[in-house]
């Protein structure tokens, strides 16, 4: 198997291939843009750009031997790094280094397998130290086929969740400071407000944005979806095909990506609910770990709160989450929900997500993001925990 073609992002290939020719092409790039957007995929493609041996021919599908290789993933000089678990039992940072090339192989050998794959969610991954390393030795060897090697470091926000020690980052940075002759990073974040400032600094960034839905549909329909079930991933997944593939049943798992969207529905009917325990609730359903997982639940909330706003403000043509427009609907009549209720609701969702990235318990912090939001949502009387009744 090798790599599915890129799939739309024509204006943004073609600036790319243009100062390629022109040999402008930054040595240090930064995509970002949102999760499962093709960023990655499309770093891939510029590591293929940068040493296929006819660049000015290499759209649609190059067959010289640099670009074969490139779209099986097996091109010597394209390192492809990215968030990994940090491997058990590995005693010496050497064997901690060897376990996270042997883990990043294992992983690409996956992809090869299946290049499409819905965004998986994990605890506890991240760039480490040890790997950090490995990429800093690789790029002072010299290239084994082509004139030149091209680093992808995918979420590269993602360096030393946990470590709390700069030292993985510094050992990128050295090499983005002064790259070696001949090499190329390109770097990929959905949370560029993440990453390290010396970082940001160091790379030249670019907006990848989302597709239309309608190049998300053709893309599914042609791998395979039917029409209807493309209509409703791409319409959830927000221009981005990685998001939508999340929102595609396999079986009897209704796909990564809906579970939190179902999961994050809860979050917003405990926030709607009256019940001064419901917060304290939604607190006690969540782990004591694995606050990570938070961001990807806390984005669907997002998407959900903006549809409350719409369809308070009388736009339920706006709403992304379809299937609930008429519960929608119900509540926010009945708790008379007033149209500019995202402002402040988003703020504190984001404010939540901030947290989320960081060290955190899950349960206090959505016990006390459900209580907030019910009080921003309902006002004085979810918090006094009492049913809505007038006194006097
Ligand atoms: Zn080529």
């Amino acid at each position: 198997m090798s790599l599915h073609p890129v799939h739309g992002h024509a204006e943004l290939r073609t600036t790319l291939a243009t100062a390629h020719r022109a040999g402008t092409l930054p040595s240090a790039l930064l995509l970002h843009g949102p999760r499962g957007v093709g960023k990655q995929r499309l770093a891939l493609w510029i590591a293929q750009l940068d040493l296929c041996s006819s660049p000015s021919e290499m759209e649609p599908d190059c067959t010289c031997r640099s670009c074969r290789l490139a779209v099986r993933l097996e091109h010597p000089d394209i390192h492809w790094f990215f968030p990994l678990p940090r491997p058990k039992r590995a005693g010496s940072p050497e064997k901690m280094a060897d376990a996270l090339e042997a883990a990043r192989f294992a992983r690409i050998d996956d992809v090869r397998a299946a290049p499409l794959q819905p965004p998986a969610f994990e605890t506890a991954s991240g760039i480490y130290l040890a790997a950090a390393r490995s990429l800093r030795k690789r790029a002072q060897s010299r290239p084994s086929m082509s004139p030149r090697q091209v680093f992808v470091i995918g979420d590269a926000d993602r360096l030393v969740p946990q470590e709390a020690s700069p030292e993985a980052a510094n050992a990128l940075l050295k090499l983005l400071e002064e790259p070696p002759a001949d090499t190329r990073f390109v770097l990929t974040s959905s949370a560029p407000g993440a990453l390290l400032d010396t970082i940001r600094s160091r790379t030249v960034p670019l907006l990848v944005r989302p597709l239309e839905t309608g190049e998300v549909i053709d893309f599914l329909v042609a791998t395979g979806v039917d029409v209807e079930a493309a209509e409703t991933a791409a319409r959830l997944g927000h221009g981005s095909i990685g998001r939508a593939l999340g929102f595609l049943p396999d079986g009897d798992d209704p796909g990564p990506m809906e579970t939190m969207r179902r999961e994050a529905f809860d979050l917003l009917k405990a926030a709607l609910s009256n019940h001064l325990s419901a917060g304290f609730e939604a607190g006690l359903a969540r782990g004591v770990s694995g606050g990570r997982m938070l961001v990807p639940l806390l984005a669907e909330l997002e998407i959900w709160m903006r549809d409350l706003a719409a369809v308070a403000a009388g736009h339920p043509d706006a709403v992304v989450n379809r299937d609930a427009v008429p519960w929608l609907t119900r509540k926010s009549r009945d708790l008379s929900i007033r149209p500019d209720v995202a402002t402040r609701t988003l703020a504190r969702v984001d404010e939540a997500a901030l947290h989320a990235r960081g060290n955190v318990n899950p349960q206090l912090l959505v016990a006390g993001l459900v209580a907030d939001l019910q009080a921003l949502l309902q006002g004085p009387r979810a918090q006094a925990g009492t049913p809505v009744k007038t006194h006097g």
